[in-house]
């Protein structure tokens, strides 16, 4: 079963935003972390931040070699790898008819081919060590619903629950977990930008936007916080058996029920 104790925990996509903030929370509850990012002076700004608990990494999490190097030196930095948050992601608002392939194929690499090289570079560390692990990987509640305009995030983040599953079932005999966190609307750059973008898609306004796509079905109009999603994947990180695997947990106030 997974070590208790001085976790180490690899997040993707944590210069900022939602990775970010559970890098942070890693790091108030005893973990170490390394800040994987394609943008590595902000991981660099981010881990000095942080202390002597977080070390920086450059990372393009579509790029083979830069995802299996990061993760060995995260692995000598700190000793072990037990959690892996799969984080990096973007976004793309087109219509079909309009979407280039060149975007299409962007977009599902970073979400698709990121969580199985992170993944597959991590458990074998987890393996490895005979510790166990928690992989987590960041889905959305797109995982669960589709909206128009975001076809390659919608088809991205419904293929997570996928690899989540065979994830849980390689892995149970090693003691690694595998589970997803489906998210609301956060305010981070990532939404802040396809505000704007979706307005003039639709020809309607920014308000408009948020208040009636972002937020119109969850059950109080609210924005989920980084702090939400933080807190669920701390729980996630540190629950000790394989008796929560294979699963999905939708943090969106309400925007989808199963
Ligand atoms: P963000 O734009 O604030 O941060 C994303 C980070 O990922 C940035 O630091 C960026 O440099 C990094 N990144 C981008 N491409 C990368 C690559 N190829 N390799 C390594 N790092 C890369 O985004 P966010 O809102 O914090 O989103 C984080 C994750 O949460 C994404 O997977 C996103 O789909 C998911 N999510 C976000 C929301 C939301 O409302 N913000 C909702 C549900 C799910």
């Amino acid at each position: 079963m997974m070590k208790t104790q001085n976790k180490v925990a690899l997040v993707t996509g944590s210069a900022a935003g939602i990775g970010r903030r559970i890098a942070e929370t890693y790091v108030e509850a005893g973990f170490q972390v390394g800040i994987a990012d394609i943008n590595l002076d902000a991981a660099t700004t981010t881990a000095g931040k942080i202390g002597d608990a977080a070390v920086p990494l450059r990372m393009d999490v579509t790029k083979e070699e830069e995802v299996n190097k990061g993760v060995d030196a995260l692995a000598q930095h700190f000793g072990t790898v037990d959690i892996l948050v799969s984080n990096a992601g973007i976004q793309h608002i087109d219509p079909i008819v309009d979407l280039d392939y060149s975007n299409w194929k962007k977009l599902l690499a970073i979400h698709l081919d990121g969580a199985f090289l992170t993944t597959r570079a991590c458990m074998r560390k987890m393996v490895d060590q005979g510790q166990g692990g928690s992989v987590i990987l960041m889905g959305s509640a797109h995982s669960k619903v589709a909206s128009p305009l975001k076809a390659p995030y919608v088809t991205a983040k419904h293929g997570l629950l996928g690899l989540c599953r065979v994830i849980a079932k390689e892995g149970a005999e090693h003691g690694i977990r595998s589970n997803v966190i489906c998210p609301g609307f956060v305010r981070t750059p990532l939404v802040e930008k396809q505000i704007p973008e979706q307005a003039e898609e639709l020809g309607i306004s920014e308000e408009e936007v948020v208040k009636n796509i972002m937020l119109k079905d969850t059950v109080d109009g609210e924005f989920t916080t980084l702090d939400d999603v933080a807190s669920v994947a701390l729980f996630l990180a540190a629950f000790p058996t394989n008796a929560l695997t294979g699963q999905s947990i939708l943090v969106s106030h309400g925007w989808f029920m199963e």
